[in-house]
C-alpha cells in the first residue's frame, strides 16, 4: 500500500533531499579526468555525515559505497573503486541517497567528464528531458501510467533503449517502497494522491535495452556496451505543482 507523507515527514524528506543535492553540487564541481570513483565516494560520504545524515546506500544489501558510480556502458550500481579513474570523454552516473530523521532522499545524475561526443551529449540531454516529462505528470488524479508513458514517449522519439529490469519507486522511511514505477507503459492505473513520494529515474541507452549484471553481482551494464544515462529525482505529489524534494533548499 502506498502511504501519503505527513507534513512532518515531508519536511524531513525535503531536508534529506537537500543533502543529496549538496552532494550532486559537489560532484559536478570535482568530476574531471584523473579522479577515481572511490575519491568521489569519500567526498559524498563526508558531505552526508557533516549534515547529520546517514548514507542510505552504504550497507544496503551489503553495498560497499555511499554512492553508486557507473561509467559509460554501466547503467547503475557501479561500486566505487580507487582503480576506476575517470578519463576525458567518459560519462559517469552518480546515484546517491541520504537518510535524515529516518526519511530518505534519492537522486541520480549523469555527468560528462571533460568533452564528450555529440551523440552521448544528446543521450544525457534527452534522459534528463525524460525525467522532467515524468515529473510533469506527478499531479493528483493522474495515474502512475501517465508518468511511465511520458518517459517512454521521450525515449521512443530518439529510439533509445529503455532499461526494463530497473525503474522508479516509492520512497520514504525506506529507499524502496511501493509502488514500482516502470519507465515504459504497463497500464498501471494506480491513482496519484497528494503526499505520495516517488523516485522517478529513467535509465536510457544509446543502443539496445538489454542489460547484464557483472560478476561483482552489482554493476549493471548494457549488453551491447553502448553508453547509458540515468537521471533521478525524488518527487512529491502536492495540491499544487509537483515538488522536487532532491534539490537545494533556498
Ligand atoms: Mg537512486
Ligand atoms: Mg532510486
Amino acid at each position: 500500500m502506498i502511504k501519503r507523507k505527513s507534513k512532518d515527514e515531508t519536511k524531513r524528506m525535503r531536508h534529506a533531499g537537500h543533502i543529496v543535492a549538496l552532494v550532486h553540487q559537489k560532484m559536478k564541481e570535482v568530476i574531471e579526468p584523473g579522479i577515481s570513483t572511490k575519491e568521489l565516494d569519500n567526498i559524498a560520504h563526508k558531505i552526508i555525515k557533516e549534515n547529520r545524515a546517514i548514507p542510505t546506500f552504504l550497507g544496503y544489501h551489503g553495498f560497499p559505497g555511499s554512492i553508486c558510480a557507473s561509467i559509460n556502458e554501466e547503467v547503475v550500481h557501479g561500486i566505487p573503486d580507487e582503480n576506476r579513474i575517470l578519463k576525458e570523454g567518459d560519462i559517469i552516473s552518480i546515484d546517491v541517497g541520504a537518510t535524515y530523521g529516518g526519511l530518505v532522499g534519492d537522486s541520480a545524475w549523469t555527468y560528462p567528464v571533460g568533452k564528450i561526443s555529440d551523440d552521448v551529449q544528446k543521450l544525457l540531454k534527452v534522459t534528463e528531458e525524460a525525467l522532467f516529462a515524468g515529473i510533469g505528470q506527478m499531479h493528483e488524479g493522474n495515474i502512475l501510467d501517465d508518468v511511465s508513458s511520458a518517459i517512454e514517449e521521450v525515449a521512443n522519439r530518439e529510439k533509445y533503449g529503455i532499461v526494463r529490469q530497473y525503474g522508479g519507486h516509492g520512497v520514504g522511511h525506506s529507499m524502496h517502497e511501493d509502488p514500482f514505477l516502470f519507465n515504459y507503459s504497463v497500464g498501471d492505473r494506480t491513482v496519484l494522491k497528494t503526499g505520495y513520494a516517488i523516485a522517478i529515474e529513467p535509465m536510457l541507452n544509446l543502443g539496445c535495452d538489454e542489460v547484464t549484471v557483472a560478476d561483482d553481482e552489482w554493476t549493471v551494464s548494457t549488453a551491447d556496451k553502448k553508453p547509458s544515462a540515468h537521471f533521478e529525482h525524488t518527487v512529491m505529489v502536492t495540491d499544487d505543482e509537483p515538488l522536487i524534494l532532491t534539490k537545494l533548499m533556498e
